[in-house]
């Protein structure tokens, strides 16, 4: 599987770009938020507890930022590859590319490249989801979500403590973090803290809603453009739609972005279930 070079792996466009270091700055305050803030608030004593805070922390953190490094390294689009001068059955040309593009890929005006089995174009990572880091997106998600869960579950004490008890005023605060700021409702300290929860608690939210979406394409054996169009040409079952994505060691490789479980095929040739239903997609 081929990586991309440092220059094809960042976004092309200014939204993708303005997506890309939002997600990575929001990341890395809440990361500094826990550690400064929040870990000392509940363990003064830096007792064994803090610690193990600290080791499943660092554990999520490099699980979070290996998956997202890897998913916008690896190379899921036709760039670099030797494609066939001739249109095999179920291939399309690609006008733009100016090459024959095979089953299941489709070209992406942002990545400006047509992409293997393309699931969707993500903006945070300014890379196009497909055939090779899919594994890697999901690994991200998921790690994302735990993560979440995790800040929200160690927060809660300190913001209903911040923001004082349970009330309109408070849940304005929090749903709202910015304008009750701007109306002088919450003072600058509460507001950030406020902000940082919001962000924690929608996040958990978006990212475990999109992780089980995902997870439902992938059960399904369909791209999520296949499952808008209901397409069910690539179901072959739980098992095999798992190793399709995840590769052979699909289990361990659905937990862990660091293990070696090479995919089963190249991205090029797809079995389908209903031959007589050949159409390009
Ligand atoms: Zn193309
Ligand atoms: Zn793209």
């Amino acid at each position: 599987m081929a990586y991309l070079h440092a220059r094809e792996m960042l976004p092309r466009i200014t939204s993708d770009w303005i997506a890309f270091i939002v997600a990575i700055v929001l990341i890395h305050i809440v990361v500094v938020y826990e550690v400064v803030v929040i870990l000392p608030y509940i363990d003064e004593e830096r007792t064994r507890t803090f610690w193990l805070h600290v080791a499943f922390g660092l554990f999520l953190y490099v699980s979070v930022i290996t998956s997202f490094v890897r998913t916008i390294a690896t190379n899921s689009t036709t760039r670099h590859m030797m494609l066939p001068s001739v249109l095999k059955p179920g291939w399309r040309f690609c006008s733009v590319c100016e090459a024959n593009a095979p089953p299941r890929s489709k070209h992406c005006w942002m990545c400006d490249v047509c992409v293997l089995k393309r699931d969707h174009h993500c903006i945070f990572t300014g890379n196009c989801i497909g055939y090779n880091n899919q594994r890697y997106f999901i690994n991200f998600l998921l790690y994302l979500a735990v993560g979440a869960f995790y800040c929200n579950f160690l927060n809660v004490d300190y913001t209903i403590e911040t923001l004082g008890n349970i009330n309109l005023l408070t849940l304005f605060t929090i749903l709202l973090p910015m304008l009750s700021w701007v109306f002088g409702v919450a003072p600058a300290y509460t507001f950030a803290v406020a902000f940082i929860s919001m962000v924690c608690l929608l996040g958990f939210l978006l990212v475990t809603g999109y992780l089980i979406y995902q997870l439902r394409n992938i059960y399904c054996g369909q791209t999520m453009w296949e499952t808008a169009s209901g397409t069910k040409d690539y179901n072959f079952g739980w098992r095999e739609n798992m190793m399709e994505v995840f590769g052979q060691s699909y289990i361990l490789a659905f937990f862990s972005p660091f293990v070696k479980s090479p995919l089963l095929g190249d991205g090029l040739e797809f079995k389908k279930k209903y031959n007589e239903n050949v159409k390009d997609l």
